[in-house]
């Protein structure tokens, strides 16, 4: 049976390499933004293999990569990278793209859904706010199921109830706006 061909796009390499400083082009694969990573043992592809598959048009290999999840916006990689490449922006944009597009891999699920719930505290509120966070963390069904059968919901009950008595979270959220 012949395998089906990758479609090949640049549209994500040329967006990137309009929106940062310096171009994906100056990449000349030499891994030491993999070498510094904390986390490239739990990655499905590295960070210099996601910089090369965009360069080859294979940007939906990267997009449906766990990798980008699994990241932690650390930063090490952007700040050892000999060619100033911005590797921990790229991938922060990879996972917007992701979630953009609907393609997330099925195993990041529970990241994916914290991403998401993160990005629309902020824009509530312009802060986190604890509380709203986990609510919308929490009211995705898979998640509540897998945090309840891991046995650790109560956990996170019992922790959630000492932030509020210890008064380290607030009922009401400080709503930020900005100025005009
Ligand atoms: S450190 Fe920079 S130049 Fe080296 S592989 Fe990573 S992105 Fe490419
Ligand atoms: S920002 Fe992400 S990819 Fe870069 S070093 Fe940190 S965890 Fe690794």
């Amino acid at each position: 049976m012949t395998k089906a061909r990758e479609e090949i796009n640049f549209s994500i390499a040329e967006t990137i390499n309009q929106k940062f400083d310096n171009s994906l082009l100056s990449c000349f694969q030499c891994v030491k933004c993999t070498d510094g990573c904390p986390l490239a043992f739990a990655m499905d592809i590295h960070p210099h293999e996601i910089i090369r598959l965009l360069l080859l048009g294979l940007e939906e290999r990267a997009l449906k990569s766990t990798a980008i999840w699994v990241c932690s916006s650390c930063y090490t990689c952007t700040t050892r990278c000999p060619n100033e490449v911005d590797v921990a922006g790229i991938i922060d944009y990879l996972k917007q793209e992701a979630h953009t597009r609907g393609i997330v891999n099925p195993i990041a699920h529970d990241v994916h859904k914290f991403h998401e719930s993160f990005m629309k505290n902020i824009e509530r509120t312009g802060r986190i706010h604890e509380p709203l966070l986990l609510a919308s963390y929490f009211a995705d069904r898979h998640i509540m199921k897998s945090r309840y059968k891991k046995g650790l919901l109560k956990d996170d009950i019992k922790t959630g109830i000492a932030l509020f008595t210890k008064r380290r979270m607030k009922l009401v959220p400080d709503v930020f706006r900005e100025k005009r």
